[in-house]
């Protein structure tokens, strides 16, 4: 049985005094596999990466183990307790309005100098000194005087620094009312079809604040400078964003499918002897990210939501009826939307109640099948 220890990192205070933490859980293998690093919740409401959480170190006590795994549930310690009602907010700071998902940094600046001084290395030599490099350069940035970090970047780099021991980052998320979808970066596609998930947004290899870019970015930057001077190497990591359904809700049962799914990525990625899961058969569709739509409202209205998450949609078929009870004797007060263009619908907004140009749908348009 593999042994699971703990540690709690203090990533920030409170008003009243209270340290913000953030339990951190290590798994170790027998050090022949990769090093892996999986958060969840990061945005307040998107919760049910903290059972997939559960359920995978459920299983990772029983498995054959070469890779080491750090495991963070509640990544964001303010964005869960950020209630508002009965509902959770928590996707961007309430004090700055800032996405959480989008304060980390980019490393890649590191790339240029590294490689004048690490032309000829060994490719371990490469990836262990890079590694080191980013390490060191987050932990500089940790040290600075506390007046010159605001909060979610304190939160940020606490988790950068985590991330960037690994060679595989999962940061689990949800949509709104949402399929089960993957983002992941352009280089990586061939991984995409060893996770259960049947929809997979190809996002380019550049950096727009995210855990998964953060991660990925600088190595990607790195096979480049190198392929510039003449040289192959790998891109040494891979990291994704894990959509794993609709946010406000904990399903145990669906966590458990969700964790065979990440088992089935790692098995190929050589985190166990043998092969504890194989990915399951079926039909995945990938989009580029410039064909993944954002459907907006065209109205204000009280909206029933007809497409559902995972349903394919053609041109000209209803989507959505919007009511607008304040014309029900002048006009017509049941609005039918329909969208221009064969897509599946990933995911739709939360509320029944909107207003003209709320980001109604997102869509896989132009898909193919991966
Ligand atoms: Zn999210």
């Amino acid at each position: 049985m593999n042994q699971i220890t703990q540690e709690n990192i203090q990533v920030g205070e409170i008003a009243n005094g209270l340290p913000l933490s953030i339990p951190v859980y290590r798994v170790q293998g027998d050090g022949s596999g990769p090093k892996v690093y999986i958060q969840a919740n990061m945005h307040g409401a998107e919760v049910q990466g903290n059972a997939v959480i559960y359920q995978l170190l459920e299983q990772l006590k029983h498995l054959p183990l070469k890779a080491d795994v750090t495991l963070v549930p509640y990544a964001n310690p303010i964005g869960c307790n950020q209630k508002s009602g009965e509902f959770t907010l928590g996707r961007f700071d309430p004090i700055t309005g800032t996405n959480w998902n989008r304060m980390y940094v980019d490393h890649s600046h590191l790339v240029e100098e590294f490689i004048e001084t690490h032309l000829d290395c060994s490719l371990e030599q490469i990836k262990a000194s890079f590694r080191q490099r980013l390490l060191d350069h987050t932990n500089t940035q940790l040290a600075q005087p506390h007046d010159r970090i605001n909060t979610g970047k304190r939160i940020a780099l606490n988790l950068q620094r985590l991330a960037h021991e690994a060679d595989i980052v999962l940061d689990l998320h949800t949509g709104p009312i949402s399929a089960k979808h993957l983002y992941c970066p352009e280089y990586a596609k061939p991984s995409a079809s060893y996770f259960n998930i049947p929809h997979v947004l190809l996002i380019p290899n550049d950096f727009d604040g995210a855990m998964d870019e953060a991660s990925f970015c600088p190595w990607w930057k790195l096979q480049q400078a190198y392929a510039e001077k003449g040289r192959q190497i790998p891109v040494f990591t891979e990291a994704f964003t894990v959509e794993l359904g609709s946010q406000e809700k904990i399903d145990l049962e669906e966590a458990l499918n969700d964790a065979n799914s990440l088992v089935s990525y790692l098995t190929y990625k050589q985190a166990f002897s043998g092969s504890p899961q194989q990915p399951e058969e079926m039909t995945r569709y990938a989009c580029t990210l410039e064909n993944y739509r954002t459907f907006y409202a065209p109205m204000g209205g009280m909206i029933e939501y007809t497409a559902k998450p995972g349903d394919k949609v053609e041109a000209g078929q209803t989507i959505a009826k919007i009511l607008r009870m304040e014309r029900y004797l002048s006009e017509n007060p049941l609005n039918t939307i329909s969208i221009d263009e064969d897509a599946i619908t990933i995911l739709h907004f939360a509320s029944a109640s909107v207003n003209q140009g709320t980001e109604l749908f997102k869509f896989f348009t132009k898909y193919e099948i991966l």
